[in-house]
């Protein structure tokens, strides 16, 4: 069962990240690290709920 969940990023520019992750092997809220274009740096990202 795969979800389509967006993440956040922990920056002032809030950008959003889609992906995908599934419930059942990730009950928690995910944190990614990926790359924020208007910081050109990667900062984390967290599971918006
Ligand atoms: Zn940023």
């Amino acid at each position: 069962m795969q979800e389509i969940i967006s993440l956040v990023s922990t920056c002032e520019h809030k950008s959003t990240y889609w992906t995908r992750k599934n419930k059942k092997q990730n009950p928690d809220k995910i944190e990614r690290k990926k790359y924020c274009p208007s910081c050109r740096k990667r900062v984390l990202f967290r599971e918006k709920k």
